[in-house]
């Protein structure tokens, strides 16, 4: 590392360090050259602003800096920044929780040009997990689908979410996902986006579907509410810097404007 050009991302568990009273921002390696010298290992995670940026992990308190949690930077630090810092955590959550071969009981050590975690006697590289996780937006006309998840009871109705097993497809995922927690079946699936969430590891994959048939029947473990919500009446949704959000956002916007040229068109026959 090159302590007067590089920068540094010090993460403990999803928290980022940032300095005392001001905005987050990724720190000079300079500024914190003594933690490179006491405390383990750096690793380098990509490029900011044409100079190399790298992670180190830290248990102990720092004067002058505090630790924030990186979801409350989530739509409030610039793009660039916060994909570091997603990437930082990820990998060093990751690289903790894989420190030996699984088939040799090696230390693994780190890749830097694979981004991978290597096990020399086995020539095996691990590479960083990765959990794809279908969300879903369930529409019906003016209607879309939002459900009340187990974990955030009496809070917010969300579109639908599932992890991908082993062998299946996204579009797969998304059927089974939509039967098992609300019964219905759905058709024309469009993709919409995906957003890392390094919370730890998951990549949500946004889809719409429009509903096909059958009655909501909730599971009652994971989601114990499900209803159809009119655009113009929503109850408490997640945050728009979320993916779920995000699709909430654009499902009224869409319905709003083809109410708009229903309207036009009215008034102008
Ligand atoms: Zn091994």
């Amino acid at each position: 590392m090159n302590l007067n050009t590089d920068w540094l991302i010090v993460v403990q568990g999803s928290n980022i360090l940032t300095a005392i009273d001001k905005p987050w921002e990724i720190l000079k390696a300079s500024a914190l050259a003594e933690l490179l010298v006491d405390d383990g290992c750096s690793y380098l995670i990509g490029d900011y602003f044409g100079q190399s940026c790298h992670v180190i992990e830290l248990e102990k308190d720092i004067d002058g800096y505090e630790w924030i949690n990186l979801r409350s930077q989530l739509g409030r630090a610039p793009d660039m920044q916060y994909q570091l810092a997603s990437r930082a955590i990820q990998l060093v959550t990751w690289m903790k929780q894989h420190q030996y071969c699984g088939q040799c009981g090696a230390n693994t050590h780190y890749h830097e040009i694979e981004s991978a975690l290597h096990c020399q006697p086995c020539g095996i590289y691990y590479y960083p997990r990765i959990s794809p996780c279908m969300m879903c937006m369930i529409t019906k006309g003016d209607y879309c689908l939002l459900a009340q998840h187990q974990k955030h009871a009496g809070g917010f109705y969300s579109t639908l979410a599932g992890f991908v097993e082993a062998g299946e497809s996204i579009e797969q995922t998304l059927h089974r996902e939509v039967m098992e927690e609300v019964g219905l079946t759905v058709k024309n699936l469009s993709y919409f986006s995906s957003q890392p969430w390094p919370f730890p590891h998951q990549l949500m994959v946004g889809y719409f579907a429009e509903y096909d048939a059958g009655d909501i029947i909730v599971d009652g473990e994971e989601i114990i509410d499900a209803q159809w919500f009119h655009y113009s009446d929503l109850p408490q949704v997640p945050p728009s810097e979320s993916l779920s959000g995000m699709m909430i956002e654009a499902f009224v916007q869409q319905r709003s404007l083809v109410s708009a040229d229903k309207t036009l068109s009215r008034d102008t026959e």
